[in-house]
């Protein structure tokens, strides 16, 4: 059992608070949706959690199995079994994904000779174009393409808990199911996945059903529920909330 616990965290870009008291635990097998209107802070709080620069934590703590995330570099909050789906995935030319996919099985002293296969055969389970996996990462690749990739990602590495920013956007309706349902097998069996899935749609969670829904504003979570709380969204708009 994995747990990624967020407690009260405040984080601030710049001189802009961002973050102001954000609490939330995800548990293996767990599938969480935060839903909030745009600029309210979600993807601020995916990168600040995977630790990407030039976002500063002001206050509280963030753990994974009891590892303080916060104090570690990316590499290591992704060997402490954190994984991150970017909502806009960097194109990185030179750099192939089957050779990023074999160095982090090296560097967790996994063996890189079975990521080939692995990248194939999950290739397949999403409908993704096994050529793709050949060319740079994330360059020249459409927004689902890219979408499919950190899927793709994510089934190979195995992570204990996955943040998925805007996984569906860009994703056409076969794509979205197919996709949803390589997570949906992920958060079940023994080493079950837990997600974070942030999303201003109802789309992705009508095929990747949510055991929690948060509703995020002003960067803090407002309200949690039921799945129920999606249909309440759905006729109300985020006006209920965020007035
Ligand atoms: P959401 O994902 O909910 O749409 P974001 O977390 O992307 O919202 O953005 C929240 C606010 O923080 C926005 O006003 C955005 O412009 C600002 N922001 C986020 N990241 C940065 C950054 N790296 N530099 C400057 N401003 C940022
Ligand atoms: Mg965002």
């Amino acid at each position: 059992m994995s747990e990624l616990v967020i407690d009260q965290l405040h984080a601030t870009v710049g001189e802009t608070p961002i973050l102001n008291g954000v609490t939330l635990t995800v548990r293996s097998g767990e599938v969480h949706a935060l839903m909030g209107p745009n600029g309210s802070g979600k993807s601020t709080l995916s990168n600040v959690l995977m630790g990407r620069t030039g976002y500063h934590v002001t206050g509280g703590t963030a753990t994974l199995d009891g590892v303080d995330l916060l104090g570690l570099p990316t590499w290591e909050r992704a060997q402490a079994g954190l994984f991150l789906a970017s909502q806009y995935p960097t194109e990185v030319p030179g750099v192939q994904l089957a050779d990023v996919l074999a160095a982090a099985y090296a560097a967790a002293g996994r063996d890189p000779e079975l990521v080939p296969e692995l990248m194939r055969d999950e290739a397949d389970v999403i409908g993704f174009d096994r050529a793709f996996a050949g060319r740079d990462l994330n360059v020249d690749l459409s927004g689902g393409e890219k979408k499919r990739n950190e899927t793709l990602q994510l089934a190979v590495l195995q992570p204990r808990i996955a943040i998925l920013d805007e996984l569906d956007s860009g994703l056409d309706v076969d794509a979205l199911r197919a996709v949803a349902r390589r997570l949906e097998a992920a958060t079940s069996g023994p080493a079950a996945l837990g997600v974070l899935a942030i999303t201003h749609y109802s789309r992705l969670l009508q095929e990747l059903h949510p055991d929690t829904v948060h509703i995020f504003g002003h960067g803090r979570i407002l309200e949690s529920g039921g799945p129920e709380l999606v249909d309440r969204l759905e006729g109300q708009g985020y006006s209920a909330w965020v007035a």
